[in-house]
């Protein structure tokens, strides 16, 4: 009887050639290996492959096909072509996808826990809600994909990892509330996004990231301390990267003392008491700056403790500021 002449290359499999049935229409090759429209007896084919745990299909060509909520645990598609497969909820559990051609193809809710996805490509493929937990993502090519809610826990990554223009809204971890996990998820596509030079990408994940701990620390204990020193850290310079943010607490500090803390204390100009907002606001700068002029000065006691409390701000406000200006714009490590 004449078998399936396709033969196997990649490393760790059972046998030399595909040596599986002929199928009908085809001289050569099995009904994996055909390549021929309207081939519909791929999801029998697979069902019969499933049930004799023969699951080595290396250089399949499973283009367009409608494999969804197939069980396919362990399959072997090294160099398959699934371009526009259907695989929406399919459970792929274990499989191994190294380079294959998954373009387009439709992975809505997937299980691809565990699975080995190195080098294949996933460009503009949907696989919203789908589970990526602990799968091998190194070389794996995402661009345009669509993610939405997908989980990628333990997910492993190295630097031709793409992950631009994917559309992620927020990953699973995030939705269910796992937010230690999300956390330690960000983080990898942060160390990505960093390793492969794109900052913007690698700032608004780590921004993601400290969102998720601050959230996990919420979640995990009372404390109140604990929960103020994470809203300063969050609102105070937006966890380290957001100068903007001390920017504009230095300018509000200024404002404030300028407007209401000196024009109610009262400022000595040049011998002369005044209330006006203008003394109030040069007042605010100097004591800010910790100038000191001499010319505008505090009336009453109270008012020269307001403008050290001030110049003590202004210090620690200046200094916040060149910090978080410095992590967010300097990256060399
Ligand atoms: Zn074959």
């Amino acid at each position: 009887m004449a078998v399936c002449k396709h033969k196997y290359l990649h490393t760790g499999r059972p046998r030399d050639y595909c040596e599986r049935e002929i199928a009908a229409g085809s001289t050569e090759y099995c009904v994996f290996h055909f390549v021929a429209e309207g081939n519909h007896r791929v999801r029998d084919a697979l069902n019969a492959a499933i049930r004799s745990s023969d699951l080595w299909l290396e250089g399949a060509t499973l283009a367009g096909r409608d494999l969804s909520d197939l069980d396919l645990t362990g399959a072997q598609l090294p160099l398959a072509d699934l371009e526009g497969a259907n695989l929406e909820r399919t459970v792929l559990v274990g499989a191994n996808f190294e380079f294959a051609n998954c373009r387009s193809a439709r992975l809505n809710g997937a299980v691809l826990t565990n699975a080995v996805l190195c080098r294949s490509i996933f460009t503009a493929t949907q696989a919203v809600g789908g589970h990526f937990e602990f799968s091998d993502l190194s070389g794996v090519d995402l661009e345009g994909s669509s993610l939405e809610g997908a989980f990628f826990y333990g997910c492993r990554m190295d630097e031709q990892t793409n992950w631009e223009g994917v559309h992620i809204g927020s990953i699973g971890e995030e939705c269910i509330c796992q937010h230690e996990r999300a956390a330690s998820v960000y983080r990898v596509l942060g160390k990505n996004a960093e390793a492969r030079s794109n900052y913007f990408a690698a700032h608004r994940w780590y921004l993601r990231e400290m969102r998720n701990l601050h959230r996990a620390q919420r979640a995990r204990s009372e404390s109140s301390i604990a929960n103020l020193l994470w809203n300063v850290h969050r609102h105070l310079w937006g966890y380290g990267v957001r100068p903007q943010l001390t920017l504009l607490w230095m300018l509000g500090v200024i404002l404030v003392f300028g407007i209401i803390v000196y024009p109610i204390l009262g400022v000595c100009v040049s011998s002369i008491e005044s209330y006006s907002l203008v003394h109030g606001i040069a007042l605010s700068f100097i004591s800010f700056a910790t100038m000191g002029g001499g010319t505008i000065v505090p009336l009453t006691t109270w008012g020269d403790v307001m403008a050290a409390l001030e110049a003590f701000l202004g210090i620690l406000l200046t200094s916040v500021f060149l910090v978080s200006l410095g992590v967010r714009f300097i990256h060399r490590k």
